[in-house]
C-alpha cells in the first residue's frame, strides 16, 4: 500500500480564481479537462464585457467546477452606457459569484480615468446590493484605487486580482478587509515586489489565479496561459510566501470557497 503523498493531494484541490475562459485559442472544454486533469478543482471564469460575461454563465451552466463574474473591464470603460444594464441583468442570474472585473488601469488608459471610476463605483454597487463577491483590477492606480473603494465602502468580499503591489499596498489592502490574488507574475525574475507582499500577506487572505490566456508563469512565459498552470503559479506563490505547496494549495481553496460564495456546494 502507498502513503498518500499530501503534496500531491493537496494538488488535486488547486482552485483557479481568475480565468478568462473564452479568450484562450482552444476550446474551453478542452482547457477544463486539462485542468482537472492536472488536480484543479475549480475555476472563476471572469468576464470583461456582456458577451464574455454571458460566456462565462453558459460555462458555469454546463460545467459544475466553473462559477461566473461578470463585469466590465476598465479597458472598455468608455462602453459603459451601453453595457451596464446587461452587466446588471446578468448579474442576477444562476451560476454568478462576482461582479467584475472592474477597477482602473492606468498604465494603458484605454479609457479617461473620469470613465474608468464612473464604472467602478457603479460595479461597487451591484456587487453589494447582490451579496456578491468583487473582483478589481488595479494598475499604476493604487491611490484612486483605495480612494474609491473606502469612498464607496468595499463589499464585505473584495479581491484584489492579479494583484502587483508590493507589501505597502498588501497592508492597504489587508486594513480594507480584501484577499489578494497572485498570478504568474509572483514568478518573474523581476517582480521582487510582488513576492515580498506575498510573504506579507496572511495565508488566509490569499488566493492564486491564472489569468488566463495572459501571464503564463515561469517556466511557461511566452505560451498561452491556461487553467491547467495553476498549480505552477501556486508554487511560486508558497515559495515567495515561505509555505509548503500543500498548505498554500489548501488555503487558497477554502479562501475561494468563502469569497466565491457558489464554489462552497463543489
Ligand atoms: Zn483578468
Amino acid at each position: 500500500m502507498s502513503t498518500p503523498d499530501p503534496e500531491r493531494s493537496a494538488a488535486r484541490g488547486w482552485v483557479d480564481s481568475h480565468a478568462h475562459l473564452s479568450s484562450l485559442s482552444i476550446d474551453p472544454d478542452v482547457a477544463l479537462a486539462r485542468a482537472r486533469a492536472a488536480g484543479v478543482a475549480a475555476v472563476v471564469c471572469v468576464g470583461t464585457d456582456v458577451a464574455s460575461s454571458r460566456a462565462a454563465i453558459d460555462l458555469a451552466a454546463r460545467h459544475g467546477d466553473v462559477v461566473a463574474s461578470v463585469g466590465l473591464h476598465p479597458h472598455d470603460a468608455d462602453r459603459i452606457d451601453d453595457e451596464w444594464a446587461g452587466i446588471v441583468a446578468l448579474a442576477a442570474t444562476t451560476g454568478v459569484v462576482a461582479v467584475g472585473e472592474t477597477g482602473l488601469d492606468f498604465h494603458y488608459r484605454y479609457a479617461p480615468a473620469e470613465r474608468q471610476e464612473d464604472a467602478f463605483r457603479r460595479h461597487i454597487g451591484l456587487a453589494k446590493s447582490r451579496g456578491l463577491a468583487l473582483v478589481v483590477h488595479s494598475r499604476d492606480a493604487w491611490d484612486d484605487t483605495f480612494r474609491i473603494l473606502e469612498d464607496e465602502g468595499p463589499p464585505p468580499r473584495t479581491v484584489l486580482h492579479c494583484f502587483t503591489g508590493g507589501p505597502v499596498e498588501a497592508q492597504r489592502a489587508l486594513d480594507l478587509g480584501a484577499w489578494l490574488s497572485f498570478s504568474g507574475i509572483v514568478s518573474f525574475r523581476n517582480a521582487e515586489d510582488v513576492r515580498a507582499a506575498a510573504a506579507h500577506t496572511p495565508l488566509d487572505r490569499m488566493l492564486v489565479e491564472t489569468d488566463s490566456p495572459y501571464l503564463a508563469p515561469v517556466p511557461h512565459r511566452g505560451a498561452e496561459n491556461e487553467p491547467a498552470l495553476v498549480p505552477v503559479v501556486g508554487a511560486a506563490l508558497a515559495g515567495a510566501a515561505g509555505h509548503g505547496e500543500a498548505q498554500v494549495a489548501a488555503a487558497t481553496a477554502t479562501s475561494a470557497r468563502t469569497v466565491f460564495a457558489g464554489l462552497a456546494t463543489l
